[in-house]
């Protein structure tokens, strides 16, 4: 039987940014350098299928410092960040801690301690939960930084001075929704101090960019990625927002339903920035078995951003 054709449109750049990498990286070089086992405080980065790849490789996931035992073996914090009393904990209890922050999250983290050290208070565009919104509010003292979600949530603000304020932002948002959110913001208080530069990291603006050019070319979007990473989602509304209605967040091949992807002909498919690049070969080679695939890569931004590992491997690392 011939099979009906499907032109692929595959986003470029998609999938694991420079932070992302050195967070893998540096569990991998800790079980090689150290031995298993070596503990993850959260998910190193969200994604199931790399977590449960770095169990099977001797790595062990807890959900707080408390239940790492005492001892040498490593604990490693994640590429979201972390509050400051986690480290101050680890040391207190001279466990040997490995910092895998994104330099990009620890960036954000200096500008707000800088605001609040000249005495700013601090509005934080980002999503409540999200362990990079935990981290950049645990880096300074409860009440001197102020989450807001939306341009409603601006409108509702009512800081105690006025005069001195100034904005940081999580930096896997949505490029568009944030500069709404900003714009708000400085109607409101002409004076807020903005970042020198974008908060919204390399990776984020560029996986969106590229679903930009794709979304409004394809009849379905198909985003790699975890619901929990914030990325991904955000790649998954900006297809939709371009036009393309059927766009779904899907970890791996067996997720797909084909009852929706069934009759069409073209698909875009892009990848979250914690989503390795065979699961991505996977889905493709599923619509392979169905259709007469081609693929075009659409490419709208380099990337060469590479970020050394954390200290506390960098002497040691192996292979
Ligand atoms: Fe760093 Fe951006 Fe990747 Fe997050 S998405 S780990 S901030 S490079």
């Amino acid at each position: 039987m011939t099979k009906p054709p499907l032109d692929i449109l595959l986003c470029a750049p998609r999938g694991f940014c420079a932070g992302v990498v050195r967070a893998i990286d540096a569990v991998e070089q800790a079980l090689a350098i150290h031995g298993a086992p070596v503990y993850v405080r959260h998910e190193i980065v969200h994604n199931k299928y790399v977590v449960e790849s770095l169990k099977k490789k001797g790595a062990i996931f807890v959900r707080e410092l408390g239940e790492v035992p005492d001892g040498d073996a490593p604990v490693i914090f994640s590429a979201h960040g972390v509050p400051k009393s986690v480290p101050e904990a680890a040391a207190a209890r001279r466990l040997f801690a490995i910092d895998a922050t994104c330099p990009l999250v620890t960036k954000v983290h200096r500008e707000a301690q800088v605001h609040h050290k000249r005495g700013r208070h601090i509005i934080l565009i980002g999503h409540a939960g999200h362990p990079e919104v935990v981290g950049t509010m645990g880096q300074l003292p409860e009440g001197t930084v102020t989450l807001v979600e939306t341009v409603e949530d601006v409108a509702r603000l009512e800081p105690v001075d006025t005069k001195d304020l100034a904005f940081v932002t999580q930096t896997t948002l949505s490029v568009d929704d944030t500069r709404e959110v900003i714009e708000a913001l400085q109607a409101r208080f002409p004076s807020v101090v903005s970042p020198h530069k974008e908060d919204i990291c390399y990776a984020t603006t560029n996986r969106q960019g590229a679903v930009k050019r794709v979304a409004p070319q394809v009849e379905a979007m198909i985003v790699v990625g975890s619901p929990n990473s914030s990325n991904s989602q955000r790649l998954r509304e900006v297809a939709e927002r371009e036009g393309c209605t059927l766009a779904r967040l899907i970890l791996r091949a067996e997720d797909i339903d084909w009852s929706l992807f069934g009759s069409i002909r073209r698909l875009g498919i892009t990848a979250g920035a914690s989503a390795p690049e065979i699961l991505v070969e996977e889905i493709i080679d599923a619509f392979a078995e169905r259709f007469e695939v081609q693929v075009e890569n659409v490419s709208t931004a380099d990337e060469n951003v590479f970020f050394p590992l954390p200290r506390e491997l960098r002497d040691q690392a192996v292979g």
